[in-house]
């Protein structure tokens, strides 16, 4: 890349709209406008224009008009990129925005590479790397959860923190430097103690960070659900019922979802991906079986466990496969088991049901639903959503959903502990400046101090272009 250009791309999404705005960022933004733009007021000057004003004109290529444009100006260093932009807001036909795009490029600009303004954002010091990449985080935010998660740290939430710590644990370095050039006279100029207690700070602010990781990635990713329970009890329509829209197979003959279905709902701001899996029992058919093995795969990979049993079925029916699924549960999964097809069972059946499964597992969670006719699936969402994290977190600056900054926070942790051991043990300071050092250079990763091209590389490819 060659910071003295002046890059141009198409901003906003391919194809047509009311309105497209091509932007323009580099030394040579304006004057590469201005060879194209002619204001609606003859005398005026483009170049000579004040920052943050809008210029009414047409773009012309030679003799030909091509738009009717407005023109935006902003002026180093107070731009997203801290370098002179313009913004060209055109009609939004696709013609015209190549067109465009075209004119500006014969006329000395350089298209963009994906990610390149954030790039420039960054090396210009007007974001760190973490909120570099937290605005491609927004951008493909679909949740209310991660919209608040990603905003956060583009605002600087914890990276500013992570900078602070760093910035202290840089000054022992120096003290501990300072140490070795009196070697001979064995001062200290370092306080042990102090550091001790920063290094036990700075180990709590990391260890919370990592612990939040998975919090972050399902914010991200979505809650995994999983709907599970014997051939043609209603998982299917269930599914249905909650995407609703026809996704899954359903099917009168038993065992046809046989592979594994996966989308995605908004509850209350909380993204879910359900999972719809085959049904679970004893099969000699060999790609049914496959299905069922799939279906315990998924199950330990959920977080919530839809458990669904004929309203008509008895207790001994299911109660083996209950048990089953609620012995292997991990602390941080749940179960919830649906009582499905009420619409076809006797109330006092139901009622009987519901007692015999208390009494066999008393910490049960249990709905009756039809999941055919929409029956109690206000109830059933409500749970679902008690069932999720907190919400009282979802918001809280301190929730990591990038797995690079996951790995750097491991091996900063790993570090500290070292650090730690170190001041225990008494080592030299040499020594112990080498760990200290470990634990900077994982910090200065996550922000950016320490970085390389194929990071930069790697993070900024991921973009699209005009961002
Ligand atoms: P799956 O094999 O568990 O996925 O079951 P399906 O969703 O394919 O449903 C099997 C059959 O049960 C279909 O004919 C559904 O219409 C029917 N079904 C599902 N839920 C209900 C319900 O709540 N009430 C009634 N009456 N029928 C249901």
């Amino acid at each position: 890349m060659n910071r003295d250009s002046t890059i141009v791309a198409i901003a906003t999404p391919a194809g047509t709209g009311a309105i497209a705005v091509i932007r323009l960022s580099g030394k040579d933004a304006i004057p590469i406008c201005a060879k194209v733009f002619m204001s609606t007021s003859q005398a005026k000057q483009l170049s000579e224009q004040p920052a943050y004003t809008i210029h009414y004109g047409k773009l012309i290529d030679g003799d030909i008009i091509i738009d009717q444009v407005l023109v935006s100006l902003f002026k180093a260093p107070h731009s997203y990129t801290g370098e002179d932009i313009v913004e060209i807001s055109c009609h939004g036909s696709t013609l015209i925005q190549q067109q465009i795009l075209e004119l500006l490029i014969r006329n000395g600009a350089t298209l963009a590479e994906p990610g390149e303004f954030t790039l420039r954002a960054f090396l210009n010091g007007k974001m760190d790397l973490s909120q570099a990449e937290a605005v491609a985080d927004l951008i493909a935010s679909s949740s209310e959860a991660a919209r608040r998660v990603a905003i956060e740290q583009m605002r600087g939430g914890f990276s500013n923190k992570l900078k602070n710590l760093r910035e202290k644990l840089l000054h022992f370095i120096s003290l501990i430097e300072l140490e070795l050039d009196f070697s001979e006279e064995d001062v200290e100029f370092a306080n042990r103690q102090e550091l001790h207690s920063l290094i036990e700070s700075i180990g709590k602010h990391i260890y919370q960070l990592i612990e939040s990781f998975q919090l972050g990635n399902v914010i991200k990713n979505g809650i995994p659900v999983t709907i599970a329970g014997k051939p043609n009890v209603g998982k299917s329509t269930l599914l249905n019922r909650l995407l609703n829209e026809e996704r899954a197979i359903v099917s009168e003959i038993e065992g046809t979802t046989r592979d594994s279905i996966e989308d995605v709902i908004h509850i209350n701001g909380m993204l879910y991906r359900f999972i719809d899996t085959a049904g679970l029992r004893p099969t000699t058919d060999t790609i049914e079986s496959l299905g069922i093995e799939r279906t315990y795969i998924k199950i330990s990979q959920a977080l919530i466990i839809l458990m669904l049993i004929d309203s008509r079925d008895n207790v001994d029916d299911n109660i083996k496969e209950i048990k089953r699924i609620a012995n292997k549960l991990e602390a941080n999964q749940k179960m919830l088991v649906l009582i499905n097809k009420i619409d076809l069972a006797e109330p006092s059946h139901v009622t009987e049901l519901k007692q015999s499964l208390f009494k066999k597992i008393p910490s049960i969670s249990l709905i009756e639903i039809s999941a055919k006719h929409g029956i109690n699936m206000d109830m059933l969402t409500n749970e679902i959503l008690k069932k999720s994290i907190p919400t009282s977190s979802e918001g809280s600056s301190t929730i990591i959903t990038n797995t690079r900054h996951y790995e750097a926070l491991l091996k900063a942790h790993e570090n500290l502990i070292r650090v730690e051991k170190g001041l225990k043990d008494s080592i030299p300071g040499d020594l112990l400046a080498m760990d200290i050092r470990q634990v900077i250079h994982y910090i200065g990763e996550i922000t950016g101090d320490i970085t390389t091209d194929e990071v930069l590389g790697s993070i900024f490819s991921k973009f699209c272009i005009g961002k």
